[in-house]
């Protein structure tokens, strides 16, 4: 087990640092202010995990001023804990309108941008205070090209959420499977991920004979039986920053009868090849797009393009997914510090179906892939 203290803090001059370019980035952008409310936003900026409340807490990044964060009085003390770098807290009291211009600071004619995940009630009462003259729009456009780069401690935290992840493959693949239902074995993938260091397990997909064949399959009270694949995809946080593997496992019994059938070894086969393909394609100035099509040629090559019908892979950070996003039309050039799956499958609908996914970094020259359990496919007794 990971113990807190061995993992990399980030130091509070980076959240200084991202405040400053975000302020650039918003100049640059046409923009008066960032409206940036409770979320992954706010936390890469600053590093409050804030409370989502119905009570506005608000950190506005000016262009031409500096940072400050609206939050409500009770909060005030949770902001000064939860804030990882020294800016202005202004507070409202419960009779307060906290969307008032004085309070955030704006005039009507302001160009705006509110982060993506601000909830709507918070969002349709800033448009009404900054009537109505205001332009809205999301902060991911200036924002996502801050977040997409990891910096060493966010790529150092992403590596030790992944290797967490891959001791909890690893002993669910040794354990006790067959008889069990798929959500028993959630269960546990879920207690696991938190005693590997996660703070959170987000999800457990545990797909079993012919629920392999569901990408996003809900573990369900189905028995696992002697004799099929599961596919095994999970995923918490770790410090903020997402894990998220999947490896297609294959359950005997201890039969050597009950192995894998040839269809489904050859089917293996082609999606771990698509899978290396796409992994190998990743380099700096090497379209996002690419990664997907260098997965899916070998896929839909071998007659199986029909059976591979979701993207390539998905950007991961302090949201399980984020930019940028591996998929055809996405003509975005990889860039070093750049984190994402890689996580091509095959599905055959009422059959089975299988799937491999790693946590990939672009690196200068190359890909590092932060997953180590072995892609193979893992034929276990269960
Ligand atoms: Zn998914
Ligand atoms: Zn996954
Ligand atoms: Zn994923």
């Amino acid at each position: 087990m990971m113990a807190p203290t061995e993992r990399p803090v980030i130091p509070a001059g980076t959240f200084a640092d991202r405040l400053t370019r975000a302020g650039v980035a918003a100049q640059e952008g046409g923009l008066s202010a960032l409206l940036i409310g409770v979320g992954s936003d706010l936390r890469y900026l600053t590093g409050y995990e804030a409370m989502p409340l119905e009570r506005l807490t608000m950190l506005v990044v000016r262009p031409d001023a500096s940072p400050f964060i609206v939050v409500p009085r009770l909060e005030r003390g949770a902001a000064e804990a939860g804030l990882r770098t020294a800016i202005e807290i202004r507070t409202w009291d419960e009779t307060d309108d906290p969307y008032a211009l004085g309070i955030i600071g704006l005039s009507p004619t302001a160009a705006v941008a509110v982060s993506d995940t601000m909830l709507a009630m918070h969002v349709l009462r800033l448009q009404a205070a900054l009537a109505p003259a205001a332009r809205f729009s999301l902060a991911s456009s200036v924002l996502r090209d801050l977040r997409m780069i990891k910096d060493v401690d966010e790529i150092a935290l992403l590596r030790l959420a992944a290797q967490a992840a891959d001791r909890v493959v690893a002993s669910i693949a040794a354990g006790r499977l067959i008889g069990r239902t798929e959500a028993d074995v959630a269960r546990e993938v879920r207690e696991r991920l938190i005693t590997e260091g996660h703070e959170e397990a987000h999800f457990a997909i545990v797909a079993s004979g012919p629920n392999s064949a569901s990408p996003h399959h809900e573990a369900s009270e189905r028995v696992i039986r002697a004799g099929e694949p599961i596919v095994l995809d999970i995923g918490g946080t770790l410090s903020g920053y997402g894990s998220d593997i999947t490896r297609t496992l294959w359950v005997t019994g201890g039969d050597t009868d009950l192995g894998p059938d040839e269809a489904f070894r050859h089917l293996f086969n082609v999606l771990y090849h698509a899978q290396a393909s796409g992994t190998a394609a990743v380099r700096p100035g090497v379209a996002c797009e690419s990664i997907d099509a260098a997965a899916r040629g070998p896929i839909d090559a071998q007659g199986y393009g029909e059976a591979f019908f979701h993207r390539t892979g998905h950007g991961i950070g302090l949201e399980g997914h984020e930019d940028p996003y591996l998929v055809s039309g996405n003509t975005l050039p990889l860039r070093a510090g750049m984190a994402f799956s890689v996580e091509p499958g095959i599905y055959l609908f009422g059959r089975y179906g299988a799937r491999i996914e790693d946590i990939v970094v672009c690196g200068d020259d190359g890909p590092r892939v932060l997953n180590e359990a072995p892609r193979e496919l893992m034929v276990v007794d269960g």
